[in-house]
């Protein structure tokens, strides 16, 4: 579902990918882990074009991410069809990133109706059906400041998942929350996954990794430095960097 190939990006002097190969079955459950700075928030990221690769490609379901291929050249696809492809790549953020100005059923149909022109009426019922699979029912016409922080994740989830998306990527999606509020949107996330979801997850929750991951992904500088089930990663590392890093968080 999800191919990337030997991408590279890097900030002005700073390498911050340094060639990644990963690629994502449909139905599966990636966790990537890595400390801080390893460059997971900026791999999400160019999977849907928010950033830009320097070399290498990455495609969806098929089809190429950002580009298309003219001969034997990429050229890059104009901004609407980026935003196209962006619809179908569900995006999940620490922060939640709700429109606090709208009501949570507001929050959720507003792209289905804006972006995809479905009618306001379906794209509403939908919303409430997604609303309750994410256990906020009684939530529709709550304002996101009148939520818990969990209950916002819920939201981002429900409202992602509005878009029907080929696979849906989280970039730390508990790591904002209080503690207590964890398990609820991990939940959520396992919900999903056992009905199939498509999935990159990148999180510091080693328990949730070994329980729902397919495949575990350890960076570590720009690097892919281990990846596979969790039982090998989380507990028989190959790489005495995984290992570092797994005593300090574990
Ligand atoms: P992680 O999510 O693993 O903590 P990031 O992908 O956020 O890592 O960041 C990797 C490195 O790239 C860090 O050194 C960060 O400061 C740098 N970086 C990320 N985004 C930008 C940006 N837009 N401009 C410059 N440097 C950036
Ligand atoms: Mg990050």
């Amino acid at each position: 579902m999800v191919d990337i190939r030997s991408v590279h990006k890097s900030f002005g002097p700073l390498q911050v990918l340094k060639g990644i190969d990963l690629a994502v079955r449909t139905g599966e459950v990636t966790v990537i882990l890595g400390p801080s700075g390893s460059g997971k928030s900026t791999l999400l990221r160019t999977v849907n074009h928010l950033e830009k690769v320097d070399r290498g490609t990455i495609s969806v379901d098929g089809e190429l991410i950002g580009y298309r291929r003219s001969g034997d050249r990429l050229r890059e696809l104009p901004e609407r069809e980026v935003l196209r492809q962006r619809t179908r790549i569900g995006f999940v953020f620490q922060n939640f990133h709700l429109f606090p100005h709208l009501t949570v059923l507001e929050n959720i149909t507003e792209a289905p109706v804006s972006v995809l022109g479905r009618p306001r009426r379906a794209a509403a019922e939908a919303a409430r059906r997604l609303l309750e699979r994410v256990g906020l029912a009684d939530k529709a016409g709550a304002y996101p400041g009148q939520l818990s922080g969990g209950q916002r994740q819920r939201v981002a989830i429900a409202r992602a998942l509005a878009l029907e998306p080929r696979v849906l990527l989280f970039d730390e999606p508990t790591s904002a929350l209080d503690p207590e509020l964890v398990g609820e949107v991990l939940d959520v996330i396992r919900d999903l996954a056992r009905q199939g979801t498509t999935m990159i997850v990148v999180t510091h929750e080693i328990g949730f990794a070994r329980e729902v991951a397919d495949t575990v992904v350890f960076m570590d500088d720009g690097r892919i430095v281990e990846q596979g089930p969790p039982g090998d990663v989380l507990d028989r590392p190959q790489h005495e960097r995984t290992r570092a890093f797994l005593s300090k968080v574990l």
